[in-house]
């Protein structure tokens, strides 16, 4: 069994935003030579997440408009303790840490329209996101 691991840094200029990641991974799998195994890609924040969906504008926009609903920005006790980021927090758990998908013959085994992002919610610094591909 091989494992390979890398750390890819991501920096938006908006404090909210979505970003594909799906091209990175791929290239870490090549990078990797696994050919059969698995990938896990998780945020290393808690004020940002990792998950799987559609590269469709609409739906990304639907995404953060659902998540300002559920956990808009605001006053929250997390704040007292100096931070005023807790709506990053709720929308981090809310949107999932990471995703695992599986290497079939050197290719993520995706269905037809799945897409890896990276979902920023206390963004405009450096974060950072862990690939670890794992297999043979
Ligand atoms: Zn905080």
């Amino acid at each position: 069994m091989k494992a390979h691991i890398k750390k890819i840094v991501i920096h938006t200029k908006k404090r909210k935003e979505i970003v594909n990641i799906t091209q990175r991974v791929r290239e870490a799998i090549d990078k990797s030579g696994i050919k059969e195994g698995i990938v896990l890609v998780n945020s290393m924040h808690i004020t940002s997440s990792v998950f799987i969906n559609d590269e469709e504008d609409g739906l990304k926009r639907d995404f953060m408009e659902w998540l300002e609903r559920l956990a808009p920005e605001g006053d929250y006790e997390h704040h007292a303790a100096g931070e005023d980021n807790a709506d990053a927090h709720l929308k981090r758990t809310l949107m999932g840490r990471e995703v695992v998908i599986a290497i079939t013959e050197g290719k993520l085994d995706f269905g037809p329209w799945e897409q890896i992002f990276y979902g920023e919610f206390d963004g405009q610094r450096d974060k950072r996101v862990l690939i670890k591909v794992i297999g043979e």
